[in-house]
């Protein structure tokens, strides 16, 4: 017979081990561990659906090490691992054979005082160093549902594990354990099953902008020494991407022989023929990037949604019960393309508002509602507002966007506001139009299994995988298989889900019925088709905690 849930108690649970929640968290332990003579020591929690801290975690990644400076002094010594410095930076446009550095790097675009970091390895140490303290870290534990009770979020229910695909109980099923807590803290990263769930109940996205995300893929490779210094980082626009698409390409040097190499592409349902794995095996192509990576070795693969709606877009941060944290909260500068030290900054405001609830025991919104006011005044808010919908300059295209994205260097917290804004209804932009074009050039890649690599073969080194059988947790509407991918989707966009999944989890069968097949086991959680489907009928949902990526240096 089926066991009946558990249930938990907690004072604070921080939903996601990400940079913002575990800065939270460890900042929150440390300010309670040091006044134990003024409050009862509270019990505090992070769940997470990895199955360890950072294996979910993936960025470029540079850092701005302010927060680490400012709260954890001798983080150093405390064996931060933290990588180079980083010592040259470079912007380049790049065309099909060459590439034209920019003259003169906007202040935005450098990284004077910067690191290099792998963020799995940054929030493995964060999430040991909030255990020290006194932390829960309940790894391998998916928050799927929000318990709420008189208009107010009061717990979570957690995954449950050993039911078959078809929903049937095994031997060893277990439901969902309920985990209640005074307060939450969503810091789910991007596109967050959570957020989602909590934004729908309390209307937390603004009304006029809708939030919007790019799709980053990343290499990790060993190279031969004597080709970068460890600290050089280089960012690209242009080739491979048409004029049309918004996304660009990098290259970190995190030690000689060491680098992170990705692209970023546009997830935008109105132009959802796009492939950012395919992306990137043509970044590598390019003739100022082969060269460097020629008898290398690639070391581990993966892929994230990034969230890039900028100052409009961001959601209202603290709601009944709950805070939001980092990239949940919409906190990453486009114009920077960072966003971990907002998202650590955030954690750091969140913890003392908690701190101050802890001392006072009160929870309510009023007091909670403090995070918004100290988040307002912050240099987060600043940092935010300056660097305006910056996206939003590119909805045209690089070269109007050039135009525009200087504008708004010029003219800090420039709004854009002819693009970008909630309408009635989808518009097929450039690109979609023309993707059979650009269907036969990627029918015509021939990976080779040294450089460039299929998808199956990229899967192999992110280390995913699942518990096979196990209920979907890739929800589509079952007549919009029969009505919209065989008909509308086929038609309109060659089923672009085959394309825009970084992973290959979407297979198109055009003679079988039904034609789409799934793979979900090689799911690299990443949320790119709930976001780039052009129907909304494709809803990710987190699958039993411990399955997903197993990073260890992204
Ligand atoms: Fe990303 Fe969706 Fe593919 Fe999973 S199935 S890897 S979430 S696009």
């Amino acid at each position: 017979m089926l066991e009946k849930r558990e249930s938990l108690d907690f004072d604070i649970v921080f939903i996601g081990a990400g940079p913002a929640n575990l800065t939270a968290a460890l900042h929150l332990q440390k300010l309670v561990n040091s006044r134990k003579d003024r409050i009862a020591v509270p019990e505090i929690a992070v769940v997470d659906k990895g199955r360890q801290a950072g294996a979910h975690l993936l960025s470029g990644a540079i850092i701005d090490p302010v927060v680490l400076e400012e709260y954890f002094p001798g983080y150093l010594e405390k064996g931060c691992p933290l990588e180079a410095k980083v010592t040259r930076d470079s912007v380049c446009f790049l065309t099909e054979k060459r590439r034209y550095p920019l003259p003169y790097l906007p202040e935005p675009f450098r990284n004077d005082g910067c690191v290099l970091v792998s963020l799995s390895r940054f929030g493995s140490w964060l999430a040991d160093m909030a255990e020290a303290e006194g932390t829960a870290v309940l790894d391998s534990t998916a928050a799927v549902e929000p318990v709420i009770e008189n208009n107010r979020l009061t717990g979570i229910i957690t995954d449950s594990k050993g039911f078959d695909k078809d929903g049937n109980a095994g031997p060893a099923a277990e439901p969902g354990t309920q985990i209640n807590a005074k307060a939450f803290v969503l810091g789910e990263g991007a596109r967050g099953s959570m957020f989602r769930r909590l934004d729908r109940a309390f209307g937390l996205s603004p009304d006029r902008h809708v939030q919007r995300y790019e799709t980053g893929v990343k290499e990790v490779w060993k190279i031969p020494a004597g080709r970068l210094e460890a600290g050089e980082t280089l960012h690209t626009f242009g080739y491979p991407l048409p004029s049309y698409l918004y996304g660009g390409g990098w290259l970190y040097a995190m030690t000689e022989t060491e680098i992170s190499l990705g692209f970023v592409t546009s997830a935008d349902p109105e132009q959802p023929v796009v492939d950012p794995h395919y992306n990137l095996q043509l970044f590598k192509e390019h003739p100022s990037i082969r060269p460097l990576l020629t008898e290398g070795k690639l070391m581990e693969y993966g892929a994230k949604s990034i969230t890039s709606g900028g100052y409009d877009a961001m959601p209202q941060p603290a709601g009944p019960g709950f805070l939001l944290t980092g990239e949940t909260a919409g906190l990453v500068n486009m114009q920077r393309l960072k966003g971990l030290h907002l998202a650590m900054h955030s954690g750091i405001l969140a913890a003392e508002t908690l701190y101050s609830c802890l001392l006072k025991d009160d929870f309510s919104d009023a007091s909670l509602l403090a995070y918004r006011n100290s988040l307002e005044q912050s240099a987060i808010y600043e940092e935010m507002r300056r660097s305006g919908n910056y996206r939003k300059a590119f909805d045209q295209g690089l070269y109007k966007g050039l135009v525009r994205a200087g504008l708004s260097l010029k003219i800090p917290g420039l709004s854009l506001t002819d693009t970008g804004e909630k309408k009635e209804g989808r518009e097929l932009r450039p690109g979609t139009k023309q993707y059979r074009k650009w269907l036969e050039k990627k029918d015509s890649f021939r990976p080779d299994d040294l450089l460039f690599f299929s998808k199956e073969a990229d899967l192999y080194a992110s280390g995913t995988v699942h518990e096979e059988n196990q209920p979907c947790h890739l929800l589509i509407e079952p007549d919009a298989i029969a009505d919209i991918c065989t008909v509308t989707c086929k038609r309109d966009y060659g089923n672009p889900c085959q394309h825009f999944c970084p992973a290959g989890v979407y297979a198109i069968d055009y003679d079988a019925d039904p034609i789409l097949r799934l793979s979900p086991s090689n799911c690299l959680h990443c949320k790119t088709c709930e976001i780039a489907d052009p129907y909304g009928i494709i809803t990710w949902t987190p699958p039993e905690g411990g399955g997903g990526p197993g990073y260890t240096i992204s």
